[in-house]
């Protein structure tokens, strides 16, 4: 580290790039992190670039993305979009690209900050090569989506092992919640003293609560329907079946009954390649659609299309209730902007969202594929305008307190601080110590045992231009 210049990071995430228009199959929560994380850093003086993969001709080599923050378009496959599952293969390119963009720009990195697994592997190669620390975030494990989606898991077969060899190699890992942490550690043997947990977060400002009435006459909504909002990548896993059913089964318990009603209910699915809905561009809106017939609640389901983050406030602002119910989720960022604009979110109990949705205080937590246990939720939300309001309340305030990018931020940077004195001599880290740098132990981000250096990567152990190819 340079004491007489900005700490400088390259934060290397191969697919996720922060200019990306989000809602589609491959843009989503991932470049929401790396956008607002590289911004945050930089307000706190660091100076970060972002390394990309270029997918088109017309793309700039570098982008000026915000001050601080520049995004570094890198050769590697072609330039044209491509599903991220296909780009296993052109990593090595990746990697020798960077290199020939730090050399040719005559810049020097600090640390490298790896997202997703593809850059992790490359963080550990350059690690090596460069002798400069590497942190990693995977956002989803492959085990745990090998677990999930069994055959239909498109992922390289290299993946589950480069995972364990990235897990050896790098100085720290980024959990986002406890319950990555305890995939990292149970299920892919990672030394607890190197996982950190550092919740992703929203922001608070673009999403914020809108009066109900202002937010359906913005969005062309009728003023007397219930309306439940679903926002996200329209895909299997995320089980927005899942909620077509549960309605399906409220309208049959609601038909003929002497209960107090939640009818009628407008059901907004937001998310998608198109901004008009379209089932040839995104086929699950084609299943969403044929199912919703099946059961006879097409007219209750209004699909929306894609929508960038400033309108999202407003469709969830028009939500009595967000939903999110899918088989699995890493972290889950939607139910942090529902909550934001302060309304209640009901969940599948599984990954973080039982870490970010407090069961009956913010919302509600319910099994995963159970169209029954989300109606019964549903039904008593909509029921009960009064505890619709309070839950919302209080999810915004949960949001405040916990879920902020600064706040991810200022605990991203005790980290790298705490990883750069490592690798100080003695003296200047005693020094730096003293001299009341932002310490990770004071927001209990250091680990117990430090891991010091790993011996270097071996190409055997870990092929890198070799045995790429998706099996
Ligand atoms: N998103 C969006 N427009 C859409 C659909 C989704 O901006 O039409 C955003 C959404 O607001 C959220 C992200 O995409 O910030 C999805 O992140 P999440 O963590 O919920 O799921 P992931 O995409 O990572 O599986």
């Amino acid at each position: 580290m340079n004491m007489d210049r900005p700490t400088r990071i390259a934060f290397l995430s191969e697919h996720a790039s922060p200019t990306a228009i989000l809602g589609g199959a491959d843009a989503g929560g991932q470049n929401v992190y790396v956008d607002e994380v590289s911004r945050n850093l930089a307000c706190r003086g660091y100076t970060v670039d972002v390394f990309t993969r270029r997918d088109s001709i017309e793309t700039p080599e570098i982008i000026e993305w915000g001050p601080g923050v520049r995004v570094i378009h890198l050769k590697a496959g072609p330039l044209q979009p491509r599903p991220k599952d296909e780009l296993w293969p052109f990593m090595p390119e990746f990697r020798d690209s960077f290199l020939e963009f730090m050399q040719r720009d005559e810049v020097h990195y600090d640390l490298l900050h790896g997202n997703f697994w593809m850059s992790g592997w490359v963080a550990v190669e350059l690690r090596r090569r460069l002798g400069i620390p590497a942190i990693q975030i995977f956002h989803a494990m492959g085990k745990t989506k090998r677990r999930h989606q069994k055959k239909v898991d498109t992922s390289p077969g290299d993946r589950i092992k480069t995972e364990m060899e990235v897990i050896r190699q790098v100085d720290r890992l980024i959990a986002q919640c406890p319950n990555e942490r305890a995939e990292l550690v149970d299920d892919y043997k990672a030394d607890p003293g190197k996982v950190v947990v550092i919740p992703s977060a929203v922001n608070t400002r673009v999403f914020k609560p809108v009066p109900r009435e202002e937010a359906r006459r913005r969005i062309g909504l009728s003023e007397e329907d219930n309306v439940i909002v679903y926002v996200g990548r329209m895909l299997p896993r995320k089980d927005i079946r899942n909620i077509v059913r549960a309605l399906a089964v409220l309208l049959k318990q609601d038909t003929g009954s002497t209960n107090a009603s939640c009818w009628p209910i407008t059901f907004l699915v937001v998310g998608g390649e198109t901004e008009e809905p379209d089932p040839v561009a995104t086929p699950e809106i084609g299943e969403l659609q044929q199912l919703a017939a099946e059961l006879g609640v097409t007219d209750f389901v209004r699909f929306v299309g894609k929508r960038q983050p400033n309108e999202l406030r407003y469709y969830y602002s028009a939500g009595d209730v967000t939903i999110t119910t899918p088989w699995y989720e890493p972290f889950g960022l939607t139910p942090l902007e529902s909550m934001a604009c302060g309304r209640p979110v009901i969940g599948s109990a599984v990954g973080g969202l039982t870490f970010t949705i407090k069961d009956g205080e913010t919302g509600f937590l319910v099994p995963p594929r159970n169209p029954q246990a989300l109606a019964g939720r549903l039904h008593d939300l909509l029921t009960q305008p009064g505890l619709c309001e309070q839950m919302g309340r209080a999810a915004r305030a949960r949001v405040e307190h916990e879920f902020t990018w600064p706040i991810v931020a200022m605990r991203t940077a005790a980290l790298y601080d705490a990883v750069l004195a490592e690798r100080q001599p003695e003296t200047l880290l005693v020094e730096s110590l003293q001299s009341g740098w932002p310490h990770a132990d004071a927001l209990n981000l250091v680990p117990t045992s430090h891991p010091g250096s790993k011996p270097s990567m071996l190409d055997d152990a870990f092929p890198g231009g070799r045995d790429l190819g998706a099996s």
